[in-house]
């Protein structure tokens, strides 16, 4: 999961969101931008080299209440860039 203010892509309010995604093991930590996800048992996916964006799903929002947000998060490897 990784924790970071982001615009709320629903009503445009800065907020902090938590938001989910399944790349490397990823469930057990809270990860901010440039920390890495690690590889081990039970981690989502494949190392993918280089920038690319990951999907994610946010928690609902604190200002307009709405779930299951669509976040692209941007890795550069392993290391978490921040959300577009
Ligand atoms: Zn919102």
């Amino acid at each position: 999961m990784l924790e970071t203010r982001t615009y709320c892509p629903n009503c445009h309010a800065s907020e902090l969101f938590a938001i989910q995604f399944k790349y490397g093991f990823c469930r057990l930590y809270t990860l901010h931008a440039g920390d890495a996800v690690s590889w081990g048992n039970g981690a989502y996916g494949m190392h993918v080299d280089g920038s690319h964006d990951v999907d994610g799903i946010g928690r609902s929002c604190p200002t307009c209440k709405t779930d299951y947000l669509e976040f692209s998060i941007r890795f550069d490897g392993d290391t978490v860039i921040g959300v577009r």
